[in-house]
């Protein structure tokens, strides 16, 4: 994958930077998309120092002219994107009795309809490339439901049939479309819980340790490589054996 160019959504930091990171070693120059400018441009700064070509983008993936924009950007900045990283998102958890519209609506906005509206916009250029490796980080939730999160597992169970669905439409022009669904990562979305969840939640995976941003990175590389050409439609699960 060297000499290419990755699109990175949530890109400034968490899993996502780690993701940049995995990438930028391998050669790849990259998007840094962040709804936070100032944290995309730090990034951005940092992946240059690794001798690739990093450019900071501001957007909100949930916003369609902000979608549309970062790619216009960056086929003007890099000619090509082979590579789409859909991984910005968040979370508003709450039982479902409880759960307000607008907690439903900004998670279902951000995390699902934000990886369709950067997944269109990406065929478009690999179509024409007929080249193009999109991967969607989605989560263990989606497979096993989690109590609080109706909103982020709805999405994040979207997420692998948008990926399927991608996989079959684009196949034939050399578009893969994979997931990489991750258990519980150590990163500043699971640090905010509170630790008698954090304790309970350990006892449930095999491996007795959380996961690790890099843990999640190098699935990722493994679906954004030439290499990969032949998988498509598939979920990595990334979680210690918490499911299998
Ligand atoms: P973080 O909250 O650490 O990082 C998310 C990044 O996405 C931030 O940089 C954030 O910007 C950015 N972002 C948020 N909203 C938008 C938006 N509307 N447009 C563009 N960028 C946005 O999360 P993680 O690194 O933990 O999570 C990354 C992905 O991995 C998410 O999709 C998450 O659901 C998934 N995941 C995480 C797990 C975990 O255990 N951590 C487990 C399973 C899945 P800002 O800094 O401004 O908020």
């Amino acid at each position: 994958m060297k000499g290419h160019t990755a699109v990175i959504t949530g890109g400034g930091r968490g899993i996502g930077k780690a993701i940049a990171e995995t990438l930028a070693r391998r050669g790849v120059n990259i998007v840094v998309v962040d709804v936070n400018l100032d944290i995309a441009r730090e990034t951005a700064d940092y992946l240059r120092t690794l001798g690739v070509r990093s450019i900071p983008a501001r957007a909100d993936v949930s916003k369609a002219s902000d979608v549309s924009a970062i790619f216009e950007t960056a086929a003007k900045e890099f000619e090509k994107v082979e590579i789409l990283v859909n991984n910005a998102g968040i979370t508003k958890d709450g039982l479902l009795m409880r759960m307000r519209e607008e907690d439903w609506d900004a998670v279902i906005n951000i995390n699902l309809k934000g990886t369709f509206l950067c997944s269109k916009e990406a065929v478009r250029l690999m179509s024409k490339q007929r080249y193009g490796r999109i991967i969607n980080i989605a989560s263990i939730v989606a497979f096993m439901g989690n109590p609080g999160q109706a909103n982020y597992s709805a999405s994040k169970a979207g997420i692998v049939g948008l990926t399927k669905t991608v996989a079959k439409e684009y196949a034939g022009r050399g578009i893969t479309s994979n997931a990489v669904a991750p258990g519980f990562i150590t990163t500043a979305m699971t640090d905010a819980l509170p630790e008698n969840v954090k304790t309970e939640m350990m006892k449930s995976i095999p491996m007795s340790r959380f996961g690790t941003v890099d843990d999640v990175a190098n699935a990722v590389a493994f679906f954004a490589a030439n290499e990969s050409g032949y998988i498509t439609g598939q979920v990595i699960h990334v979680n210690g054996g918490m499911y299998m």
